[in-house]
């Protein structure tokens, strides 16, 4: 029977389990998962801020659901690949060995380099704890800022001025807001609908220090905060394949079977690149968690991934992305809503669209088009 091994017990994890649970091949399974109660359903943390959801929704039976099959949950770290042994070496010491090994050890918020960032008053938000903490500490809070005017920092902001009902303000270090999904007009266009949710922009700004009660911008002005929110980006977490020796850039690097350059270990999820890409999107984990999982078991399967969707479902704020943006832009407008077409002569190459969720299913057909007036 062959050992599959899977380090990682996130949301590619997770799709990769079922992929070989489904597929009903004679097949020994670990996962190694260092949190305990993974995997859960990252990108609702904010809902849990928000008060929306409590824990008994947040976590379902997660894993007991495959605890029938040929199927063993480690909640350990792990800390060494070693390649020659054909093992990983956990934080316990125990040695598990594999036939098969799959990486999907996902991403960690990046930790801008801030004089005063160590201080408790300070969270990123990645975690399940992350969202423990930041719970608590909102709750003295009267100045609430956000460092990052990106879909996370957006959609924490509004999770922390649902919860408090106050203000809240958010420094972006851009022109303006989303600049790696919407063009400017578009940009303005939501942040006027954000402005009408209680939040407030700072462009072209960034924090030089944090104090207890204040921080200090990058121009020399001071601000009241007690609570502040770094939401600067994400790194993918390669150190286990890197000191294993193998390719990695941004993040492992992948072929189009999701194989790692060790033949028999694949990577997918945040800490997998494919093509020069690195998404930090749920659309891509699941892709490379299918991808490797089949690979794994030498079933033939390849990377069907291109240009990342995105979107962000906030109520009267929504926005939804696909493609590429041009400088030749067809824009159709309302009150409440904007829909973008970026042309190239008159083939759609990219589309945005905020406050138009009924795009969605059809906005990604149209790209290589050609643009009608009646789109
Ligand atoms: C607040 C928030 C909102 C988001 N919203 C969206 C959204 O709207 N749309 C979208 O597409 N994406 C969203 N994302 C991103 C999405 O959650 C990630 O793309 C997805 O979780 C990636 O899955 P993954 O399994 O690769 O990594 P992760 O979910 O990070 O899981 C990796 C797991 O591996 C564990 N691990 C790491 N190293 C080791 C080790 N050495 N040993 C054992 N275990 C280890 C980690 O602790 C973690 O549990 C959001 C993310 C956050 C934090």
């Amino acid at each position: 029977m062959k050992k599959i091994v899977i380090i990682g017990s996130g949301a590619a994890s997770e799709r990769a389990l079922k992929e070989i649970i489904r597929e009903n091949v004679d097949t020994f399974l670990v996962v190694i998962g260092k949190e305990k109660n993974a995997p859960y359903p990252r990108p609702r943390l904010p809902e849990l801020i928000e008060g929306k959801l409590d824990d008994s929704a947040f976590f379902p039976d997660a894993l007991e659901k495959y605890r029938e099959k040929n199927f063993l949950f480690i909640n350990d770290e792990a800390v060494k690949i070693d390649r020659d042994k054909k093992t990983v070496v956990l934080k316990s010491a125990k040695s598990i060995s594999y036939d098969r090994l799959i990486i999907a050890t996902g991403s960690e918020a990046f930790i801008p380099d801030i004089d005063g960032v160590s201080q408790d008053h300070v969270h990123v938000l990645r975690s399940y704890s992350d969202a423990v903490r930041i719970k608590k500490d909102l709750s003295s809070s009267s100045y609430p800022v956000v460092l990052g005017a990106g879909v996370l920092g957006i959609e924490a902001a509004l999770a922390i001025k649902k919860r408090r009902g106050v203000n809240v303000r958010l420094i972006e270090s851009a022109g303006y807001i989303l600049s790696r999904q919407l063009d400017e007009k578009a940009s303005a266009f939501l942040e006027k609908r954000l402005e009408n949710l209680g939040l407030s922009f700072i462009k072209n700004a960034s924090i030089k220090s944090i104090k207890e009660k204040s921080i200090v911008l990058s121009d020399g002005n001071e601000m009241d905060s007690d609570f502040l929110l770094l939401s600067c980006g994400v790194r993918s977490s390669v150190s286990l394949a890197k000191d294993a020796g193998l390719e990695v850039n941004r993040a492992i690097v992948i072929n189009s079977n999701a194989q790692t350059s060790d033949k028999d270990i694949f990577a997918c999820g945040d800490c997998a690149e494919y093509n020069a890409l690195c998404p930090s999107l749920i659309s891509f984990a699941n892709e490379s968690a299918r991808v490797a999982s089949l690979s794994a078991l030498s079933i033939k399967a390849e990377m069907n991934y291109e240009s990342p969707v995105f979107s962000m479902l906030v109520p009267s704020a929504s926005v939804f992305t696909v493609g590429k943006m041009t400088d030749n832009v067809v824009r159709k407008e309302d009150e409440e809503s904007l829909v973008s077409y970026y042309l190239s002569d008159s083939k759609i190459l990219g589309i945005s669209a905020i406050n138009r969720q009924s795009m969605m299913m059809s906005a990604s057909k149209m790209i290589g088009t050609e643009y009608r007036e009646e789109n």
